[in-house]
């Protein structure tokens, strides 16, 4: 039976919920699911993490060098946890922070890391999207090494959370950290809407806004819905939004339960980041644009006049 552990992404004392998402993966590989939270204080995340249906025990760590997550300092800890656990699977979330210490981990423990799973078929055998999402490939990883994988957070939902209270228990490991990666600073943009990988609503508006003035009327449609605000790559390009607000195959990959692209055109890298989105609905002058092939509603018109209307109406 297989036995998982997932380390835990958070920040400022509070689990992301990515981490439930990857326990609901976990759920599909079957086995014992434990969750191991490195930090300098992890008390406050590790009793998020043993809410989760499903959580069989929290591992933490706590040391002062776990202040920051550096991949280069969690991943020999994790390593260290997952031989002294004889853990079967080692799971993260395939968010920046996953992408940045699981590949690390895997590298020390000398097997290749199955990035990006969408599905799970076995205990060794997933799913994963491929050319953009223009295709999605099956990997059959080796039974008999410890299976490294990032799980694509968009296409699964998070474990129900409240219900349980897994036993938490320090681990002491003893590990030497390297002192080659420090942290220096973190440039975190501020805003008070929801953030934008996990929010149920999304407004986002591409290269026709025009200016970063204009974005303003996105802004607006958003706070009437509760949404967070994303861009397509030329909005951000054209520097109308800062770059953590871009989604696609190179910005953030995306599951709200309703997607607004407003004058987007939904070339095929922008519509990678949308895939698992529920409802879509496309504004846009040209009834040709791709993105209405995908769009569950769509708008044909201006939406320097049709966007204040709705939000109007809203
Ligand atoms: C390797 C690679 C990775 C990429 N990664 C990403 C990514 O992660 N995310 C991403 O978004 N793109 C990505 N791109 C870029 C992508 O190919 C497109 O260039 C980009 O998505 C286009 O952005 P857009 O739809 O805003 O602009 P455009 O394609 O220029 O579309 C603008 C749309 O606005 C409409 N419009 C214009 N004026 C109005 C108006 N007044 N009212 C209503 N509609 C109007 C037009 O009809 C048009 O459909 C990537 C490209 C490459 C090569």
């Amino acid at each position: 039976m297989a036995s998982i552990l997932i380390l835990a992404e958070h920040l400022g004392g509070t689990l992301n919920p990515a981490t439930a998402r990857c326990v609901t993966a976990a759920h599909q590989i079957g086995g014992d699911i434990d969750i191991l939270v490195l930090a300098a204080d992890p008390a406050a995340v590790a009793t998020d993490a043993a809410a989760i249906e499903g959580v069989r025990k929290v591992l933490t760590v706590a040391r002062a060098e776990n202040q920051h997550a550096l991949a280069a300092v969690y991943a020999p800890q994790v390593v260290a946890a997952v031989q002294a656990g004889g853990y079967s699977h080692l799971l993260a979330p395939s968010t920046t922070f996953g992408k940045d210490v699981l590949p690390r981990a895997a590298a020390l423990l000398g097997v290749a890391q199955v990035s990006d799973i969408s599905a799970v078929d076995g205990a060794h055998s997933f799913k994963r999207p491929i050319y953009a999402g223009n295709a999605i490939i099956s990997v059959e990883a080796p039974a008999d090494q410890v299976l490294v994988g990032t799980v694509r957070t968009a296409s699964y939902a998070a474990a129900s959370s409240g219900a349980n209270a897994a036993p938490v228990e320090a681990l002491a490991l003893d590990v030497a950290l390297p002192t080659h990666t420090r942290f220096v600073d973190l440039h975190q943009g501020r805003s008070d809407r929801p953030d934008l990988q996990s929010a149920a609503r999304v407004v986002s508006g591409g290269r026709a806004l025009g200016s970063a003035d204009n974005f303003a009327i996105i802004h607006a449609l958003a706070d009437k819905l509760g949404a967070a605000v994303g861009a397509s790559r030329a909005a951000v390009d054209a520097g109308y939004v800062p770059n953590e607000l871009q989604v696609g195959q190179t910005g953030k990959i995306i599951a709200p339960e309703l997607y607004m692209a407003i004058g987007i055109s939904g070339a095929i890298q922008h519509l990678t980041g949308i895939k698992d989105a529920g409802t879509i609905v496309a504004i846009n002058k040209d009834a040709e644009a791709p993105i209405f092939e995908i769009a569950d509603y769509g708008l044909v018109g201006d939406l320097f006049k049709l966007v204040p209307e709705l939000t109007a109406a809203l």
